[in-house]
């Protein structure tokens, strides 16, 4: 199956989701769209968040259990269209996600993993009492970019 045959097959199965070609691999919950850029398991993914109708997460720690959520998802809708997505993949994105938290929860005066609020998704060290916030929002993909705003981009 060639990848427009695969999203057109997607749209048939899934016809909640609305489907559209980007730069970046991610899924928009107000817009209950899947973006994709030709990378068939991210795209497969991208489809599980859509399925499992994640939204917005607040707390960075809950990213690690919706990626991991939408990779099951990702994984067991795979053979139904032919392919299969290997423990190597999903490891390999849920340790990109887990570096990712790692460097966002460090803190940066004395390097301890400091602890994020609930109400103002700040960080706070308890070892040096430093606070920190970050304005990075994070995308599926490898790629890591900054944007003002957030939401996260799951
Ligand atoms: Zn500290
Ligand atoms: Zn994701």
């Amino acid at each position: 199956m060639t990848l427009d045959e695969l999203v057109e097959q997607l749209r048939a199965d899934f016809p909640k989701l609305t489907l559209e070609k980007s730069e970046h691999n991610f899924y928009s919950p107000t817009k209950k769209t899947v973006f994709y850029t030709g990378d068939i398991a991210r795209l497969l993914h991208e489809i599980g968040h859509g399925i499992l109708d994640h939204t917005d997460f607040t707390q960075d720690i809950e990213l690690i259990h919706i990626e991991r959520d939408a990779w099951e998802k990702a994984r067991e809708l795979a053979p139904n269209y032919g392919f299969k997505i290997s423990d190597t993949t999903i490891e390999t994105a849920l340790d990109d996600y887990r570096d990712w938290l790692h460097a966002r929860s460090t803190c940066p005066k004395c390097g301890q993993t400091g602890i994020q609020s609930i109400e103002q998704l700040n960080y706070h060290c308890l070892n040096c009492d430093a606070k920190w916030t970050n304005n990075d929002a994070r995308s599926c993909g490898l790629k890591r970019r900054v944007i003002k705003k957030s939401p996260h981009r799951i």
